[in-house]
Parts: structure tokens; C-alpha cells; sequence
């Protein structure tokens, strides 16, 4: 039995005196396994299987001599996007990767989203006959994107001889409510999928659906193949859950609009959260919940370009943090300008019980009143406003509003950060920095780990670039 100490999971020291573990498998150990692997791992060293546990402050290696090769083996869920899997190179790249993962020794299990833009082409085909298509035909339709990539991407496993099979969310066994559009996930019986590993196979799963109790299928909502990932990474308790895209990790700020955008190492699962929360698209908003809750690991990763990504973590690092984490941009957003509503409460009441009853969320919020008259401002998303449009109306004309404004020119930008917390000064620098360069802010909300503002879309750019180099983040080191 071999002892090896380490104070901290992640930044272990590992003191080990034995003739077994020579340089090569430390190397291993401290450069690969540590920063990635939090629960336990077994590691091959020549004829040599080590269990590594984690045990608050050291780490056990068990010795168990039968097997033969010089790896460590983990279970990794892998999700490729639409962008990794756009077309049948890009495809045949990631299922090199999948095999290469294998061929290390690792199970793993693989997620796909539908092709870049497939998506979008079955919605828009959806819409053109129907304006506000039929929720479980939409659901049908849509899920037929993931299963093509399925379908191609295990065939391109097969090629290369790595043994794969696909499989549905409905053989996957992701059941869910029966929400069709944006169904929760409410269990994952993974037996079906535990077989297929234990058979040496790689299941590769469609991303963004499940099936409702009473056999329907349901989608998750645009970009759900994240939460699939995240579901099968927790029900499976896998290692780590790599969410595999078009860049290299999470950044301070989107870098085509934000040149100077620097990735991030590792940001907090708060911080991820409010990004994505605010428009930042590299990981769809209910994953990031998902992973928290249930305490996945989680990683994004380029499919094209090697290296660490960003690390999703539970704690603050230890340096104290800077204010501002990152900037997320959203031109999603509409705004809606209600003039001249009576003074009292329940008009607003109204208003939001309303939009609430058609699940329409309101994001940003301003009132002006006077003694006699309100005018309320507000920001929803641009997809639902078709839907909103004629609750809105009616209501205006039941308050008696003297006018109904919208804007669609208008976008979001949000500065986040743990570090936000202990910085009262930030909406004052904010206001001060977009004044200077002449960006005037139409609405304003504050929370804890974020500020919101939002400003004419034309402007987003500039705007970003500035509040990114005033809030000290074109050299970020975090
Ligand atoms: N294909 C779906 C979408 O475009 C789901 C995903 O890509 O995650 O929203
Ligand atoms: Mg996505």
C-alpha cells in the first residue's frame, strides 16, 4: 500500500516513496488527473490497476495487480454542438476525438446537438405553416435534428473502429415532464446506457429531448443539449462533463464583439450562471443549474483546438477577486414602453399576472409616476414578444394607456462578478465610462453578482469594448 498526501484536491503535492510509481505516472497523476478529476479514478500503471480516492486531505492508492497499461480510466460525458458537428468533416474530427478518449482507456459517453442551423431550418419550416407551431408537433419535428447527428456520428465511430451505438432521449431513458417545448428533466434510469459502457460500447445520445410519462416527446429548450450532458454526467456520476464548442472556454466578454476578450481559466458556478443567465451563449442557463445542483464537474472545451478550457468551479479562487468577472451581451431583448397607465398598483399587478399566465418573463423593470399617471418601461425576450403582443394590447386599452411603444433595437449588456458584492462604486463608474464615450443608458437593474443596463443595439459593441477596458479586464489573469 502506497500513501500519497496532498493538502488541497486541486493543487496536491503528492509526496509518494515507492520504486512503482516512478516520474512518468506522477506526471500523470498531478497533471491530468488532479485538476480534472474530483470524486476517485483508477489509474493503470504497468501491470498495475491504483485506485485513487479522495479522502478530505490524502489521497490512497490501492494496489490491484491485474491489469496491463499506463492509464488512468474515468467515465467523461462528451457534448459536441451544432458548430463541432456542422458538417460531415467537422464530424469525422470529433468522432476521432471520442475514439481517442476511448482508446485512453476512458468510458465514455457522448452528446450531440443537431447540425449547426438545423435547428433553426425545421423551426422556420415549422413556422411557415403554422405561426405559432402545434407544441408536440413542433417537439417531433425538432428532435429529428439530434437524431441525424446521432445516426452519422456513431456510423463515423464505427469506421474507425470504436464500437458505438446511438440512442434517442427516449432510449436513453430521459423522462421528463410534459412540457413540450422546454420540459424538465425529472429522471434518468441510465441501466440501458451502464450496459452499453460495461459492453465496451460508446452510446452516443441526441441532445435537447426526452420522453414525458406518457410517451411523448419533449424537447429542452434551445440549447438543451447542455442539460442532457449535465443529466447523464449526474445520474452516471461521471468524472467530468465536457461541454465541447466552437471556443476555447469561457471568456470576459463575447470576443467578436470584444476583441480584447481574455478566457477565463475557471469562473464560478454564480458567475456562470448570471453569464448565461444574460445572454453569454456558450452554455445554455438551466445546464449551468442542473451541474450546480447535482455537483458535476464541468468543462468547456474547443472540439477544434486543444487545450484546458475553462474549469466551472464551486469556490472563488483564492486571489481576492476582481469586481467585474465578465461582460455578457444580449440583443435578444425587446422593450416595451407603457405610457400613461393610472397611478394605482393594480394595473402593474395585472399586467404581470398576465404576461406570467403565458409564461412571458419580464426582465428588466422601470416605473415613473406622478400623482395622476404612470409610465412603465420593461425588457422581455424578442422570441416572445409575438406572443405577448396581444395580451399587451388588451391590456393597454383595458388601463386606458395613452400609448404602447416597442423598441427591437435596443440590447442588454451585463457586467458580472463575485467581486460586484463589495463594489458600490460600479454603477457610477458604469455610467461615467459609456457618458465619456457618449452611450446613453435607457434602463437599469442591480443585483447582487450583477448589473444590467440596457442601450441601443447599435451601440453594443462600442459599448462593450469600453466597460471591458474601464473595468480592468483587457489583461485579465484570473
Ligand atoms: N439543437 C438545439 C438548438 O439548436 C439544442 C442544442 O443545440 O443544444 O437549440
Ligand atoms: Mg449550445
Amino acid at each position: 500500500m502506497l500513501m500519497a498526501s496532498a493538502m488541497n484536491w486541486r493543487k496536491a503535492t503528492i509526496l509518494v516513496s515507492s520504486s512503482i510509481l516512478g516520474n512518468c505516472l506522477l506526471n500523470n497523476i498531478t497533471k491530468e488527473l488532479l485538476p480534472n478529476y474530483s470524486q476517485s479514478a483508477r489509474v493503470r500503471y504497468n501491470s498495475t490497476e491504483l485506485n485513487l480516492h479522495r479522502n478530505v486531505g490524502f489521497i490512497a492508492l490501492l494496489l490491484n495487480p491485474t491489469y496491463n497499461n499506463s492509464v488512468f480510466m474515468a467515465l467523461i460525458i462528451q457534448k459536441f454542438g451544432g458548430t463541432s458537428v456542422g458538417n460531415l468533416d467537422r464530424l469525422q474530427h470529433v468522432a476521432k476525438k471520442v475514439a481517442q478518449t476511448r482508446a485512453q482507456g476512458h468510458d465514455v459517453v457522448v452528446v450531440v446537438s443537431a447540425m449547426n442551423g438545423e435547428t433553426d431550418r425545421l423551426l422556420n419550416l415549422a413556422k411557415a405553416i403554422q405561426i405559432d407551431p402545434d407544441p408536440r408537433e413542433y417537439a417531433v419535428l425538432l428532435t429529428t435534428g439530434e437524431q441525424v447527428s446521432t445516426a452519422l456520428l456513431t456510423m463515423a465511430l464505427m469506421t474507425l473502429g470504436c464500437p458505438a451505438r446511438s440512442y434517442t432521449g427516449a432510449q436513453a431513458r430521459i423522462q421528463t415532464d410534459n412540457h413540450h417545448e422546454k420540459a424538465n428533466i425529472l429522471n434518468v434510469d441510465c441501466q440501458a446506457l451502464r450496459a452499453e459502457l460495461a459492453a465496451g460500447c460508446v452510446p452516443v445520445v441526441a441532445g435537447f429531448q426526452g420522453i414525458s410519462a406518457g410517451g411523448e416527446i419533449t424537447t429542452l429548450g434551445r440549447g438543451g443539449s447542455d442539460t442532457t450532458a449535465v443529466a447523464l454526467a449526474a445520474a452516471l456520476k461521471a468524472d467530468e462533463c465536457q461541454i465541447y464548442t466552437d471556443v476555447d472556454g469561457i471568456y470576459t466578454a463575447d470576443p467578436k464583439l470584444v476583441p480584447k476578450a481574455q478566457r477565463l481559466d475557471r469562473v464560478t458556478f454564480s458567475e456562470m450562471l448570471e453569464l448565461a443567465g444574460s445572454g453569454a451563449k456558450v452554455l445554455q442557463q438551466r445546464a449551468v443549474e442542473f451541474a450546480q445542483k447535482n455537483r458535476v464537474p464541468l468543462r468547456v472545451l474547443s472540439s477544434f483546438q486543444d487545450g484546458p478550457g475553462t474549469l466551472v468551479t464551486f469556490e472563488a479562487g483564492s486571489k481576492e477577486p476582481s469586481p467585474v468577472t465578465g461582460i455578457a451581451a444580449s440583443q435578444r431583448e425587446a422593450k416595451l414602453t407603457i405610457k400613461g397607465l393610472g397611478a394605482d398598483s393594480e394595473s402593474m399587478t395585472q399586467l404581470l399576472t398576465a404576461l406570467n399566465a403565458i409564461h412571458v418573463d419580464i426582465d428588466l423593470f422601470n416605473q415613473q409616476a406622478n400623482s395622476a399617471a404612470q409610465d412603465v418601461n420593461f425588457t422581455l425576450l424578442r422570441d416572445d414578444y409575438a406572443r405577448a403582443h396581444t395580451t399587451l394590447r388588451k391590456f393597454a386599452e383595458k388601463f386606458n394607456a395613452s400609448a404602447l411603444i416597442e423598441d427591437m433595437q435596443v440590447a442588454k449588456l451585463s457586467l458580472v462578478g463575485v467581486g460586484l458584492r463589495s463594489h458600490p462604486a460600479i454603477i457610477d463608474k458604469l455610467f461615467k465610462t459609456l457618458g465619456t464615450v457618449g452611450i446613453g443608458i435607457q434602463l437599469v437593474s442591480a443585483s447582487e453578482l450583477k448589473v444590467s443596463i440596457v442601450i441601443n443595439e447599435k451601440e453594443i459593441g462600442h459599448g462593450a469594448c469600453a466597460l471591458h477596458t474601464a473595468f480592468g479586464l483587457d489583461s485579465a489573469t484570473p
